[in-house]
């Protein structure tokens, strides 16, 4: 398998330190707000990237963060806690907030067929471990306190930005956005591991810390989260672009400090999802949620396969014209596949060639588009239905686009055993020669639009 390494800037063979097992790292949500369809862009690619790994066999650990504290306005620690912000906002609890907003987190999830990571670990659960972190690093002298709060010491580094094009001069006050005065900090780059003083006095959640009572910066979190489940010695680390700085910058910055050793080999990020404005983003207030995309009519894998159909590292601009040809590619794709009947035996030559092409492709660094094509090649060949749907639900096990799923979430019990009670009426109909009573059934469910499809196996029923 070959994935582009932002550490390396090069496409890489991926070799796990421990054979045939994976330990992956996703930054997970800062819970203030609901994900937009960009954050969601990112955790589709991580999904696909984890279900590539288990397709080509690996065991994978996939660990991720919820972000409760610690996460300012701006990524370079300064501005309001964003979950305060939102506290306050909603008049609510930060607590309360988090909870809210990390089950309409995974909500997401489900609709979009993004599997949940095996471990999910709030922020707030672990004190005690950024307490250790920040402690071994003021011991070894990467770390130092000043105005009241501990901040990381970059010039101790020899290459603090390892995983990007930065260049100090660019952390000069102005020189970019977010990047403000800070008069405790020795260098502009450094960043706060342990807030005890921030100008915002009614941070909600504070703990005891040999510094005082405060709360942990945000990257520290991320460092501490990994080495506690995944260990010291870490393959994937995933997130968006907009993570490489500074926040795995930090995050490599702080735990190779700690542990003494290179820390993670495989740095994968996902390019953003753009709007007309640019980047779509949860601060600038207008954005587009799963929920919305669903109030307008879409169905949530149709977003789903509009990623799928472009490359993780290329930027995808959001347009509903995109989207709308993305679903009617969707449901004819699936109405193709629902029609697949159980006719014929499984050719396992023309299987092993197909997911032979299919795994090329997806184990190219994840080149889903071209994954897609090689499902209307098989869709489109001479085989057995049977060979067909086998390779269709092989792929699916990536794809995650539930092509053999009947689409009957949104019916209820009653209506399905409707439905299929109008069948079973239609086919004794039709062995009765009452043609116009089966025509009469067909044109009623056609009305509740219910399409229904005679096969050798018998009738198949699709929603339209
Ligand atoms: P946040 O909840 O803001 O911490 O972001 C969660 C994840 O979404 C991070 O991995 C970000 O890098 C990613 N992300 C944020 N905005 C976008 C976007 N417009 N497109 C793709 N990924 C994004
Ligand atoms: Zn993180």
């Amino acid at each position: 398998m070959r994935l582009f390494n932002t550490l390396t800037k090069k496409i890489e063979e991926f070799v796990p330190n421990e054979p045939g097992k994976v330990q992956m790292y996703t930054c997970g949500p800062t819970v203030y707000h609901y994900a937009h369809i960009g954050n969601l862009r990112s955790y589709i690619m991580e999904d696909v990237l984890e279900k590539t790994l288990l397709y080509n066999g690996y065991e994978v650990n996939r660990v991720m963060n919820i972000t409760d504290v610690g996460h300012l306005s701006s990524d370079s620690d300064t501005g309001e806690d964003k979950m305060v912000k939102s506290a306050k906002e909603n008049n609510k609890t930060v607590l309360d907030i988090a909870k809210f907003y990390t089950e309409a987190f995974f909500n997401d999830f489900k609709k979009l067929n993004i599997k949940k990571p095996k471990i999910i670990e709030p922020a707030t659960n672990l004190i005690p471990e950024y307490i250790k972190l920040i402690s071994k690093l003021l011991e070894k002298g990467y770390a130092y306190e000043s105005g009241g709060n501990i901040y990381f010491d970059t010039s101790k580094l020899s290459d603090y930005y390892v995983l990007t094009n930065h260049k100090e001069d660019e952390m000069v006050v102005g020189a970019r956005q977010g990047v403000d005065k800070d008069d405790n900090k020795k260098n502009q780059a450094d960043f706060v591991l342990w807030f005890t003083k921030s100008k915002f006095e009614d941070q909600e959640l504070k703990w005891d810390s040999p510094w005082g009572l405060g709360y942990p910066g945000w990257h520290v979190e991320c460092s501490c989260i990994s080495l506690k489940h995944c260990g010291e010695h870490l393959d994937i680390h995933c997130g968006g672009v907009d993570n490489i700085f500074p926040h795995h910058t930090n995050e490599i910055a702080q735990s190779e400090s700690y542990l003494g050793h290179k820390w993670c080999n495989y740095w994968i990020h996902c390019e953003h999802l753009n709007d007309k404005n640019g980047k779509m983003s949860k601060s600038n207030g207008d954005f587009l949620t799963v929920s919305l995309l669903e109030e307008k009519g879409y169905d949530p894998l149709s977003y789903r396969l509009m990623c799928l159909q472009s490359h993780y590292r290329k930027q995808l601009v959001f347009t509903f014209e995109n989207l709308n040809n993305a679903e009617q590619t969707y449901k004819k794709l699936k109405q193709k596949t629902l029609s697949l009947t159980d006719n014929g035996t499984c050719d396992s030559s023309a299987f092993n060639h197909y997911k032979g092409l299919f795994l090329k492709y997806i184990n190219d660094d994840m080149n889903t588009s071209s994954a897609l094509t090689i499902l209307y090649d098989v869709l489109k060949d001479n085989i057995s239905d049977v060979t067909k749907k086998e390779l269709v639900k092989s792929f699916d096990e990536v794809l995650s686009l539930d092509l053999l799923k009947q689409n009957t979430n949104d019916l209820d019990e009653e209506f399905i055993s409707y439905v299929e009670n109008q069948i079973k009426l239609r086919a004794e109909a039709k062995k009765n020669k009452d043609f116009k009573l089966a025509d009469k059934i067909r044109d009623e469910l056609k009305e509740k639009k219910i399409e229904i499809k005679d096969t050798k196996e018998g009738t198949i029923w699709l929603v339209k």
